[in-house]
């Protein structure tokens, strides 16, 4: 079941509720006021640069090291 974010318009309390099928309606825990902004999710960890090219591998020189990309069958 999905777990969203809330932020109470009344006294901005932050929460999390878990949200039924067919049920969208969350009240604030602190509040309990029904008036409750349902905030966006946000992604986990968005895939940036985390494949860094290896330094030194030029074609000019030897391969760089045991898993080169230009040593056969690496
Ligand atoms: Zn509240």
């Amino acid at each position: 079941m999905p777990l969203y974010e809330y932020v109470c318009e009344e006294c901005e309390h932050p929460f999390e509720a878990l949200v039924f099928t067919g049920d969208d309606e969350a009240t604030c825990p602190k509040c309990d006021s029904g008036r409750v902004a349902k905030q966006l999710s946000l992604p986990a960890a968005p895939p940036t640069e985390s494949a860094s090219l290896p330094m030194g591998c030029d074609s000019s020189l030897p391969p760089c090291g045991p898993v080169c990309c230009r040593l056969p069958g690496g």
